[in-house]
């Protein structure tokens, strides 16, 4: 990034996902000297990771204003996208246009972020911070590293490289560590690397749509690949798989209804056991036994064990500054109480929740996109939208 000037912020955007790059757009917009940092090889690195699931909301609710005004032949309407979608028909043709060329640094990851020459207690919620630019010690595709100057920075690094533990209390299960290698804690391509599950026991753990999607791809996968059996331990005793009353979003309202009926025993394929935490895992024969516990324990004896409980964002990244984060959910703390105190948990529900709830104690720094609902999964990529107009509207 170039040296500062009075018109020109430079504003450092870490993470090319859909949030980035719409951050990036605005601040294209604004006329500031911005670059986006992304680690992946390429843009959208966490959306390429679950590029073979279909999401539920349609194009109409993942094209924003802002996008659609620089790519005016994206899809619209109400067919839902894959997440391989969204990378082809948007996010790469996004990084492409005149407004983001030459602006995104792939391979490039953010592993800190400071303020020159202070510390994380000095000048306590200070303005005079301000004065200081950020730091940021970056490591580039060649695996060196430098630091980069900006005045302010964004963080939209998502949550999906840092998926939560198995075990009781959200800590690791006994040997999770150990048994690491054994465990998968992302959404799998059954059509793509079907030898691997075909025939196999599999211990399926987690509530939220993640699991759901898995479950419903297993049941119908087992359907063709006999042998194939799937032990689903979720720890509420009577789980509600977040259904929303009236769903709008049909795809959202049938993933939850397919959970409900899975319990309700629809697949021979698939168990559900409500009520069960991951105690332990050890290696035995080749196959993974897994104690769960539900008053007592249990043992399950799996070839596979799909661990998808949800993430939270790299909190260690901005460990330097003055982020007050809520210590309920992990997320930035104003947007985190305004979340809490909404009703019904329907992300649809949650719209902005202003530009002030995006403010943290660090000036110049703001936490979007998925990343800002911390432990919260009901984040939707509209809201990002409304928070990238909130930073650059009022706070940058
Ligand atoms: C399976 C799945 C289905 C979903 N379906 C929907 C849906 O139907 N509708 C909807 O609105 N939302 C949906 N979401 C939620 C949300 O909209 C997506 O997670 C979306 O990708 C969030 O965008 P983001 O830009 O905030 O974060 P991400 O897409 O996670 O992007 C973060 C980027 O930051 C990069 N990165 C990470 N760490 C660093 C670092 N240190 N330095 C540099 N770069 C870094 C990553 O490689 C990644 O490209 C879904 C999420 C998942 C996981």
């Amino acid at each position: 990034m170039t040296p500062a000037t009075a018109s020109l912020p430079r504003v450092a955007i870490l993470g090319g996902g859909p949030i980035g790059l719409e951050a990036a757009l605005a601040a294209h917009e604004a006329g500031a000297d911005f670059t986006v940092f992304e680690a992946a090889d390429a843009v959208g690195g966490h959306v390429r990771r679950w590029s073979h699931v279909r999401t539920f909301t349609p194009w109409s609710m993942t094209v924003s204003p802002r996008v659609r005004a620089a790519l005016p032949a994206a899809p619209d309407g109400e067919a839902l996208p894959t997440g391989g979608d969204i990378v082809r028909e948007l996010l790469e043709p996004l990084a492409a246009t005149p407004a983001l060329a030459g602006r995104v640094r792939t391979g490039t990851r953010v592993l800190a972020v400071a303020r020159e020459g202070m510390l994380k207690h000095e000048a306590i919620g200070q303005p005079a911070r301000a004065a200081r630019p950020f730091r940021l010690l970056v490591r580039g595709p060649d695996g060196s590293e430098a630091i980069e100057h900006a005045d302010a920075v964004i963080d939209a690094t998502g949550t999906y490289s840092n998926p939560n533990r198995m075990g009781d209390g959200g800590i690791d299960a006994v040997n999770e560590r150990a048994l690491n290698h054994r465990i998968d804690r992302y959404l799998p391509d059954l059509e793509a690397d079907a030898d691997a599950w075909a025939g196999r026991t599999i211990l399926l753990t987690g509530a939220a749509h993640s699991a759901q999607t898995a479950a419903r791809a297993l049941a119908g996968f087992a359907a063709q690949a006999p042998g194939t059996r799937v032990v689903w331990a979720v720890r509420s005793p009577q789980p509600d798989w977040g259904a929303v009353a009236g769903d709008p979003l049909r795809e959202r309202a049938a993933l939850n209804a397919t959970a409900a009926q899975l319990a309700g025993g629809a697949s021979d394929a698939v168990e559900v056991l409500p009520g069960r935490v991951t105690e332990a895992l050890a290696e035995r024969d080749g196959r993974v036994v897994v104690t769960l516990r539900n008053g007592s324990a249990e043992e399950v004896e799996v070839d596979r064990v799909l661990a998808l409980n949800g993430g939270v964002g790299d909190h260690q990244l901005y460990r330097q500054l003055q982020v007050h984060e809520c210590y309920a959910t992990a997320g930035p703390m104003k947007l985190a109480a305004t979340l809490l105190g909404e009703t019904g948990g329907d992300c649809l529900a949650v719209g902005s929740a202003g530009a002030q709830t995006l403010v943290n104690p660090e000036p110049g720094f703001f936490i979007l996109g998925a990343k800002s609902y911390g432990r919260n999964s009901q984040f939707l990529l509209r809201t990002g939208w409304q928070q990238v107009d909130d930073v650059f509207t009022t706070l940058i």
